[in-house]
């Protein structure tokens, strides 16, 4: 018996077994479905995309996505100690003020920027700290400066909260490795004897009993009995935006429809749960070019001792090096369009490896209106939940007109110097794509997730909301969720680092109420 289970070891999870465990009188177990070893990739940054389809990926796609030409889309998500920390791109982009602010103004008491700035401030002076690329490329540094010919200012600090502009993006490195919470908040903790943790080991439900979680049940890698973690405190749910509300519907908690239609016995009905699914898609321009070499010839066995010995070279890149946050409507309250740059071509979602050169200048939309669902399908653990963002499908067109426009903004830095001197024509969407047919139909063929699944268990006090402020599952005693899933939207940044922000408060709100 322990005093708190923590399911899942993302983000979320290694912050908050590293903090609650602090406390020598508090016992805690963190359980987690992916294995501990971590592959050479996981280190060098510019490896990240091999991870993908990889035994540390999840394996997910969406369905079919009506507004995308009916693809289904890649959807990777970390499944392994350190979760998608451990495949992500390691930018940290915590978003705007008013995106916090919105949070406090939508219920979510104690979570405005001015309250979740020292949880912010904490993890960045110790175990998460932002480091800058050792060696950025000379076409990151050309986009940089074409940009702020295009009108856009150069922005210092992309997180100081009210960043309109465009500069290089901080990264979760060190001496040009991925240094992630795997590193930095778990690694260091594992050595305290009152924190256990167990990999290759998949919750399949919460045990509930008379509206108290007591614990979970869970599955051994290749194991068919199940085993019981019993808690007794509390039971954390960090499995991320997709694994959280999975969890919670084959637990019996959720939208009663949808778990009769999956033959699960209601225990406590939360039609919140799953619902909210918000993402943000990207899209952009691939673009050849001359006279210089991109990441796409990185992989050498020169630049593979340059990384190894020096932590140095193009191999330390973290591929989307420099980012433009930018207010394409000048009502929006903040930017409400990202473009990333990386310098090299990211195609087929990531999944092919480059076989020419060229840069990629993505567009993200960072506010979509569209919203999607996670829904279970069975009642059986290992069948994965059907995950449909419904991207593109609110119902005014906007997040269409946004990254239209934002295509457009995106070739009008790309004409500008020292970028265009470069530049070797578009391969996507190709200069005859003008009209907003032809662009809104490249962004049905090849838009993509930028990996930032969150919302589906939001925090709030409506009845629609999963979580009270203080991320305790309503209704229920002895649960709380902690991860991506409480967001109730979408930071304008990146989610990795609010997630851990999220997970810090969790593990203070936790402390406290223990105590
Ligand atoms: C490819 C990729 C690139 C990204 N790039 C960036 C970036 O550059 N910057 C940024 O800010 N964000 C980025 N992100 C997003 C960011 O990494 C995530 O938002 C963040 O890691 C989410 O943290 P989490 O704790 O909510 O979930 P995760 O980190 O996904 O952790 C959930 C964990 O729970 C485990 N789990 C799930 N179900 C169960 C179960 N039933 N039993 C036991 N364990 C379970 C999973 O295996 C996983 O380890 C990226 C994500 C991906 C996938």
């Amino acid at each position: 018996m322990h005093d708190v289970v923590v399911v899942g070891a993302g983000t979320a999870g290694c912050v908050l077994a590293s903090r609650l465990s602090e406390d020598p009188d508090l016992s805690v177990l963190l359980l987690e479905a992916g294995p501990s070893s971590r592959p050479l990739e996981t280190r060098i940054p510019a490896a990240f995309s091999r991870l993908f389809r990889s035994q540390l990926d999840w394996g997910d796609r969406t369905v079919p996505q009506p507004e995308l030409d009916g693809r289904e889309l890649v959807f990777p998500r970390g499944r392994a100690l350190g979760g998608s920390a451990l495949l992500n791109a390691m930018m940290v982009l915590r978003g705007q003020r008013a995106d916090y602010d919105g949070w406090a103004a939508a219920g979510c008491s104690g979570w405005s920027w001015d309250e979740v700035e020292p949880a912010f401030a904490r993890s960045a002076a110790g175990p998460f700290p932002l480091a800058s690329l050792p060696d950025r490329h000379p076409l990151t540094v050309a986009f940089v400066e074409a940009a702020q010919a295009a009108g856009i200012p150069f922005a210092p600090d992309l997180n100081s909260g009210d960043a309109v502009g465009v500069g290089f993006v901080p990264v979760s490195q060190r001496r040009g490795r991925r240094f992630s919470v795997l590193d930095g908040y778990l690694r260091p903790a594992r050595r305290r004897p009152n924190l256990a943790v167990v990999t290759g080991a998949q919750a399949t439900r919460v045990l509930l009993e008379r509206g108290r979680a007591l614990g979970v049940a869970y599955r051994l890698e290749g194991e068919v009995v199940e085993q019981e973690a019993r808690a007794a405190r509390e039971v954390v749910v960090s499995a991320g935006a997709i694994g959280t509300p999975h969890l919670l519907q084959l637990s019996g908690i959720g939208s009663r429809a949808m778990l009769e239609r999956a033959g699960v016995a209601v225990v406590h009905e939360l039609p919140g749960v799953g619902s909210n699914l918000l993402d943000h898609l990207a899209n952009g321009l691939l673009v050849r070019t001359r006279g210089v070499e991109t990441l796409a010839s990185a992989q050498s066995p020169r630049n593979l001792l340059r990384w190894a010995l020096r932590g140095r070279g193009p191999l330390t890149s973290n591929v989307a090096e420099a980012a433009a946050f930018v207010r394409l409507r000048p009502d929006a309250e903040a930017p409400d369009l990202e473009l990333v740059f990386a310098p090299v071509l990211f195609e087929e979602e990531g999944l092919k490896q480059p076989t020419e050169h060229g840069f990629t200048l993505a567009v993200v939309l960072l506010a979509p209106r569209s919203s999607g669902t996670v829904a279970l399908r069975s009642g059986d653990p290992h069948e994965p939940p059907a995950i449909d963002p419904r991207y593109l499908t609110d119902p005014d067109g906007e997040d269409r007109r946004t990254l239209v426009d934002g295509l457009r903004l995106a070739r009008r830095v790309l004409a500008q110097e020292p970028l265009a001197r470069y530049a070797d024509g578009e391969i996507l969407p190709g200069e005859d794509a003008e009209s907003d047919e032809e662009l809104a139909a490249h962004l049905r063929a090849s838009s993509q997730t930028l990996y930032h699944p969150a919302g589906t268990c939001r925090m709030g006090t409506d009845p629609g909301a999963v979580v009270d402020p203080e991320l305790r599952v309503r209704g229920l005693e002895g649960l709380r969720v902690a991860d991506a899933s409480v967001m109730p939207r979408l930071p304008r940044g990146h989610t990795n680092w609010p997630v851990v922000m999220i997970a810090e408060r969790a593990a203070d709100l936790i402390r406290a109420s223990l105590a």
